[in-house]
């Protein structure tokens, strides 16, 4: 799949809107982006999730863990096709946790995926977790990367994007919509956000 074709998906899905947004940031964008929308079809996940994939098959990986809630899809659908153990962790009381009698060995291969990375955050948290049981970060993929491929999650450590976006954002008092009277949505905001 090119860039063109990975694109169109996730504008059919709807995953992709185009027009005037005010992001949970406060900072206004002509696109606004919700990849959970893309993920509800399994034979696109699969197919996303099978780019990352490619990039590992000759990586010995033991274990395979993402981040919940947005990761936990495309890590268990990359683990399924790489067919390995899959595990996720979850935040509690605003802490990164690995719970569920999930286990890390030392030594073993690990590779985070998550959906999109903007900032890198989680999966930096993820990756302290990996390392405090002993086991060995040897990847991270994602489907999207919001970051412009500014994150770099380390130099020894693959990491490989399904989709590279750069997200033009604006200042409401900067905005060229605004200027222009475009109606703003504000879909943040709506009761079925993340
Ligand atoms: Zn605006």
């Amino acid at each position: 799949m090119n860039n063109e074709q990975i694109l169109s998906i996730f504008t059919q899905t709807g995953a992709l809107l185009n027009g005037h947004f005010q992001l949970t940031s406060g900072l206004h964008s002509n696109q606004y982006f919700q990849c959970a929308k893309v993920l509800q079809y399994p034979q696109h996940t699969e197919r996303l999730c099978s780019q990352i994939v490619s990039h590992f098959r000759e990586t010995k990986v033991d274990v395979v863990i993402a981040p919940a809630m947005g990761g936990i899809v495309v890590g268990q659908e990359v683990g399924r096709q790489l067919g390995v153990r899959t595990m996720f962790t979850e935040r509690k009381d605003g802490t990164m946790q690995l719970r569920r009698g999930f286990e890390i060995r030392e030594g073993e291969s690990v590779l985070v995926c998550e959906d999109v990375v903007t900032t890198g955050g989680s999966v930096f948290e993820v990756m302290k977790i990996v390392d405090e049981r002993g086991g060995n970060v040897v990847g991270v993929g994602y489907i999207v990367d919001r970051s412009g491929g500014r994150v770099r999650f380390g130099d020894n450590i693959a990491q490989v994007a399904t989709l590279h976006m750069d997200v033009v954002t604006y200042k409401p008092e900067a905005c060229p919509l605004c200027e222009q009277k475009m109606p703003i949505d504000k879909p943040g905001s709506r009761p079925n956000k993340q």
